[in-house]
């Protein structure tokens, strides 16, 4: 995999590396990469990832996967497996192997009571609703719990009790004893554990107490000696109590954190939890539905890693928030698969042609190029024959001034092919067109006309060499700008995110797609319409789907002006 050094050497994380590296000669960057296994990966975890995997790279550090599974309630391993999957498939792998916070459980529990012996834990006994009354608020302190003074012993035994099952839910909770009176909320005496009476993916039944996210990540990050944890800047408080707990445990290792500005893109939801309710209600079908923006509905959609790790390098890496063009996102792939995908023609919505002036015994068959500049990506032939099919809008039977394309009794090319000039249309009784019929002038096939204008060029396939395919054409799913700032984003949604067409590719091409022959490229473009992939998932043998991954140019900016 081509590093992209120079982008993650150009960023103020780099900078803080570099001058850590200064201050100490036998430092080694270790990073880590946590998520929560509670949905699927999207393009703002990739952001992550990549500068995680990235930076320990350029350093000859490591890079941990570690699920960061302090919540049975929502966790599934249906979401390890599909990180998992995904990290690999963006072409990153960690060091040794898969770590879970899980694991240190035990390790937690005892820090927790370290805490509890030097009179810096207690546990409460005030509900949920007290303990959020009891906080106050940004502009008043709150006020102790009335639990706040009990004795070491007291604690240390209430906690035990917590740890055995002897609570219910909501009826007891270990939190930091720091100051109900900071001006930052965060250190308003935090919980620390909560007891759930879940069983966990990983630790079954073993445990009923279960860590908070600010207590289990930064020991988790501790123990595995990361030097440096990156997260976003809504964390930026919660600093404060990742310092305060690793400075009153014993622990060695003390790493840093740093935050960054999260990935906000364009039109798009990320957030998983809204994600989860596009799905509950039927909106998209599944977290790698295509118009999402996850990793796996990217991959769908027909995205490759590398165009997904060249945008993360593109959006860099800064403390400004800010909300990036979708357009940034679809000039990666659009840059990669004009090098890479195939060109073959594929006709959406089709028309019949008919070209009277050959007989029905009438085949040629022309070998064109795979890639108008990359001969290296080989050919394939294209029957031509008196019947084929064409897009309808590249035909029109009423005048429309500037039209350029088939109209009666004007010329076009046919891609590869001749000159036709369209004469009549043949209709059934309801007006609908059968057919177009044309004359086709077999002394045009790769000359210029000396006696007329050049005409435009359509994009055909003849009905001999035509395969009945899907195509699925994809929008944005929400019509506004920002719809994660959205409290009702449901109201905001694109009715026009998917539109099905049932049309043609060329059989030769789908021959060679059944086959499943390896070396042919499932990334296509069909000319004149757009870049297209396979559907794995839903595809069959005798059905083959494709996605449209990305328009020929970037018609949404061009629409917007
Ligand atoms: P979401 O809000 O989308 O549900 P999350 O932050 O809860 O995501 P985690 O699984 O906790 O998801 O995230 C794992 C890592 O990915 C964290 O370090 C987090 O900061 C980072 N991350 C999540 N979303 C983004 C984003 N939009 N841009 C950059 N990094 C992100
Ligand atoms: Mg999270």
């Amino acid at each position: 995999m081509k590093t992209t050094i120079k982008k993650y050497s150009n960023n103020f994380i780099y900078n803080i590396i570099k001058e850590d590296l200064k201050r100490n000669k036998y430092f080694s960057l270790h990073t880590r990469f946590p998520p929560e296994p509670n949905g699927y990966l999207h393009i703002g975890h990739a952001k992550s990832i990549c500068l995680n995997f990235e930076l320990a790279k350029l350093y000859n550090g490591y890079c941990n996967l570690r699920f960061d599974d302090t919540n049975p309630l929502k966790e599934n391993i249906k979401y390890i497996n599909s990180i998992i999957n995904d990290i690999k498939w963006l072409g990153y792998t960690w060091s040794k192997k898969i770590y879970y916070s899980s694991e240190y459980f035990l390790q937690l529990y005892e820090y927790a009571k370290e805490l509890i012996k030097k009179d810096l834990a207690y546990v409460d006994q005030l509900t949920k609703e007290q303990i959020r009354e009891y906080r106050g608020t940004l502009t008043t302190p709150g006020k102790n719990s009335p639990y706040r003074n009990r004795n070491i012993e007291e604690n240390l035994k209430l906690f035990e009790k917590m740890k055995k099952g002897n609570f219910n839910e909501g009826e007891a909770c270990l939190r930091a004893k720091i100051d109900m009176s900071s001006s930052c909320m965060i250190m308003r005496d935090p919980v620390l554990y909560r007891i759930l009476h879940t069983q966990h993916h990983q630790t079954k039944e073993k445990w009923c107490i279960y860590p908070m996210y600010d207590f289990a990540h930064c020991i988790s990050d501790s123990i595995e000696g990361i030097t440096h944890s990156f997260c976003t800047l809504e964390f930026q408080d919660n600093k404060l109590l990742y310092n305060w707990i690793l400075k009153n445990i014993s622990v060695v290792n003390h790493p840093k954190q740093y935050e960054f500005a999260r990935l906000n893109l364009k039109y798009s939801i990320l957030s998983k939890r809204k994600i989860q309710i596009l799905i509950e209600k039927k909106i998209i079908n599944n977290w790698d539905d295509p118009r999402i923006q996850t990793i796996a509905g990217l991959r769908r959609k027909g995205y490759t890693a590398s165009s997904i790790r060249k945008f993360c390098e593109k959006i860099g890496v800064t403390k400004q928030n800010n909300l990036i063009e979708f357009s940034m996102l679809e000039y990666c792939i659009r840059n990669e698969l004009n090098e890479k995908a195939i060109r073959t023609m594929a006709v959406l919505e089709p028309i019949k042609l008919y070209l009277y002036n050959l007989d029905d015994n009438y085949q040629e068959i022309f070998t064109v190029p795979n890639h108008p500049k990359k001969p290296e990506l080989g050919t394939h032939e294209i029957i031509f024959t008196n019947t084929i099919y064409i897009e309808q809008e590249d035909f029109k039977e009423k005048y429309e001034k500037n039209y350029k394309r088939l109209k009666i009794g004007e010329e076009v090319r046919l891609r590869y092919a001749y000159i036709i000039k369209a004469e009549k249309i043949e209709k059934d009784k309801n007006g609908n067109i059968i057919q177009i019929i044309c004359f086709c002038d077999l002394n045009t096939l790769g000359k210029k006309p000396t006696d007329r204008k050049n005409p435009a060029v359509i994009h055909w396939i003849s009905k001999k060499n035509s395969f009945l395919s899907e195509f699925r054409l994809y929008e944005k799913l929400f019509n506004i700008h920002n719809p994660e700032q959205e409290k009702n984003f449901l109201s905001f949604l694109n009715p026009n995110s998917i539109t099905i067409k049932h049309g043609f590719i060329e059989k030769k091409i789908s021959e060679k797609i059944q086959k499943k022959i390896t070396n042919i490229n499932l990334f296509f473009q069909f000319e004149r319409v757009g870049y297209f992939c396979l559907d794995v998932i839903d595809s069959k043998k005798n059905k083959l789907i494709f996605n449209r991954t990305v328009n020929l140019r970037d018609i949404w900016n061009i629409k917007k002006k």
